[in-house]
């Protein structure tokens, strides 16, 4: 991981920065850029307004390694108030979490608990969902030293029949073996390339590397092997190349256009988004909401430094 990143996550994890820059965010709006809504309402009335372009969305309520237990149990609460209202206006009651900000920060059975009640709700709605309706709750993955209880909660949900769904890191040297068992599972997987700095022990750390591992773990996810277990592939990247490669491999291989999806996140790379879309490819955006914006956005600077000047762009419109 470059010098940029390792800085931008610095600053992400930073609370003086944090404390003025959210100050600052609230006045000027900084955060509208990568944030589809300060609360549950607007963030509803904006996934609406995305399907009508053909685009569906994942709901994550923002915050990571939650320390307070009172922001904790906000958390359970607005994905408790937004998942009904999704299911309701008819659109994917697709809801990304982060272990981290629900429990596993304070004990893992607090984390259970909190799982398993919104995990309960979107079993409810996925009982009555129409066939156009996706239902699933995507677990997001963090460190790497959090994937073993991370993989053991996305199992023991599936066990228990809960639509769940996976996210990887192909940046991670242990994720080749990781997603051979996912296939096998049939699961949901999406595919990042992962957006922490794990030590060269256990990660690829040049850019060449972690692509060549994203686009062969790819190649795994698009199968005869993986579409025979049911597997359902997700792509999420915003790297243009790469992606367009994997929409022909997925062609070529025999994917129908709803076998698999791409997966964006809200606010960057537009013009690609745009132009899956009008291919007629499978589009979802990870649609973030809430106030806690201050690390998410930094992190998404650390990652390409052309999203700073987006930053900066959506505080000046604002
Ligand atoms: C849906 C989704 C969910 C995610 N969930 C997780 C998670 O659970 N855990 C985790 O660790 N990480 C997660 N990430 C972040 C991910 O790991 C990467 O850090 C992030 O997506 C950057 O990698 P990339 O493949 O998009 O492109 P990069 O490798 O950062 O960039 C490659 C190329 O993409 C293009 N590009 C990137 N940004 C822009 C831009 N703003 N404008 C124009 N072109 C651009 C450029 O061509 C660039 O050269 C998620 C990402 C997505 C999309």
């Amino acid at each position: 991981m470059g010098f940029w990143q390792k800085s931008m996550i610095a600053v992400a994890c930073s609370k003086p920065l944090r404390a003025v820059g959210e100050a600052v965010g609230r006045k000027t709006g900084l955060a509208a850029q990568f944030v589809s809504a300060n609360d549950g309402h607007g963030h509803v009335a904006r996934a609406k307004t995305l399907s009508e372009h053909g685009i569906r969305t994942s709901s994550f309520y923002l915050g990571e390694y939650v320390k307070d237990i009172a922001q904790v149990t906000e958390t359970v609460d607005q994905l408790g108030d937004v998942i009904p209202k999704l299911g309701q206006a008819g659109l994917d009651v697709h809801v990304s979490i982060d272990p981290s900000q629900l429990g596993y920060m304070q004990d893992r059975a607090l984390l259970d608990r909190n799982v398993d009640l919104v995990a309960a709700q979107v079993r409810q709605i996925a009982e009555t969902a129409a066939p156009s309706q996706t239902i699933r709750l995507m677990i997001d993955m963090e460190d790497f030293d959090m994937v073993d209880d991370t993989l053991a909660l996305h199992h023991r949900l599936s066990d228990a029949g809960i639509p769940v769904a996976q996210t990887l890191q192909a940046r991670l040297h242990r994720t080749e073996a990781d997603l051979s068992d996912m296939i096998a599972r049939g699961a949901m997987v999406r595919l990042v390339k992962g957006a922490m700095a794990p030590p060269a022990s256990v990660a690829f750390t040049e850019r060449d590397q972690i692509d060549a591992n994203y686009r062969a773990l790819a190649g795994m996810m698009l199968s005869e092997n993986a579409k025979q277990s049911g597997f359902f592939p997700v792509f999420g990247s915003h790297h243009r190349d790469l992606v367009l490669k994997i929409a022909k491999q997925a062609d070529q291989n025999g994917w129908a256009r709803d076998q698999f999806e791409f997966e964006m996140l809200y606010g960057v790379n537009q013009p690609l988004q745009r132009e899956l879309v009008a291919a007629g490819y499978r589009l979802r955006l990870y649609a973030p909401f809430g106030k806690d914006w201050w690390a998410y956005a930094w992190r998404r600077v650390g990652e390409n430094p052309r999203n700073l000047s987006l930053l900066m762009k959506s505080g000046l419109n604002h």
